[in-house]
């Protein structure tokens, strides 16, 4: 674990977080994330590589266009800083490996639908669907030449993709008859994002996801509607729970689960 890998990983994920600012504007507006290239969404200027760079343009520039001095969100720099971050804890929690490239990869998924669905209530399918996608090629691949990761190794079930299917199956059902008794209050891409998590997380540790967005999104709910910044009309998006939930699952949930089941 040298300081090299750990800077080169803030590094990266920062680049990547500002790719993950670029999705997360276009695709919620139906537009495409390669053309055209990034530009001010206020003036339309052109941004030179010297306004892209990670962090450093945005403090330079104040949070503002250098051609039109629209302020810049402060959202953009908090993604590339949080990826950083989340990059480095990846390396480090992980070390280099193949569980290290999927589960940076699934990362990237989650940080994007937690920002599409905070700001735009919508959980792109463009996103979803490519995730699902490789967790059953992996989960395939895996239980065909025989790798698994380690969180799932001990669930009794000797393949990988039986582990993902059971998984996939529970969340998309466990949200679906969530989504039909609370009628509108959980969207059907909800239904399809723990779908998705539960194939990653694999049985059993979907229950621990499910567990863990339920729970940390009833508590911000109680706590909004207390101090009275939400009212019981306002809907509050589940998506940014699940993905939370996900994301602390893959790195913690086997943790959780041994420590459960042994108290
Ligand atoms: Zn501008």
């Amino acid at each position: 674990m040298s300081g090299l890998w750990l800077t080169l990983f803030f590094l990266l994920g920062t680049i990547v977080g500002s790719f993950l600012n670029v999705i997360a504007d276009r695709l919620p507006a139906g537009k495409s994330i390669i053309s055209p290239p990034s530009h001010c969404s206020a003036c339309q200027h052109r941004l030179p590589a010297k306004d892209m760079v990670p962090i450093f343009s945005y403090l330079f520039l104040r949070g503002q266009c250098r051609y039109c001095s629209t302020p810049i969100p402060m959202r953009s720099l908090l993604v590339e800083l949080g990826t950083g971050i989340l990059f480095t804890f990846l390396y480090w929690h992980y070390g280099l490996g193949w569980e290290l490239a999927i589960t940076v990869f699934y990362c990237c998924l989650f940080v994007a639908l937690l920002i599409t669905d905070l700001e735009h209530t919508v959980l792109p399918n463009k996103i979803v669907y490519p995730g699902i996608g490789v967790a059953l090629i992996v989960a395939t691949l895996g239980s065909i030449f025989g790798f698994e990761p380690k969180s799932i190794t001990d669930s009794g079930f000797e393949l990988w993709i039986v582990d993902a299917a059971i998984g996939g199956g529970f969340g998309f059902g466990f949200l679906l008859i969530v989504a039909l008794i609370s009628r509108g209050g959980m969207g059907w891409g909800d239904v399809k994002l723990a779908g998705l998590i539960g194939l990653v997380a694999g049985f059993p540790l979907v229950f621990i996801a499910m567990f863990l967005a339920i729970v940390s999104g009833g508590l911000v709910a109680a706590v909004l509607l207390l101090f009275k910044l939400k009212s019981r009309k306002d809907a509050i998006p589940f998506g940014p729970f699940l993905c939370l939930a996900a994301m602390a699952t893959l790195f913690w949930g086997s943790k959780l689960l041994s420590w459960l089941s042994f108290s």
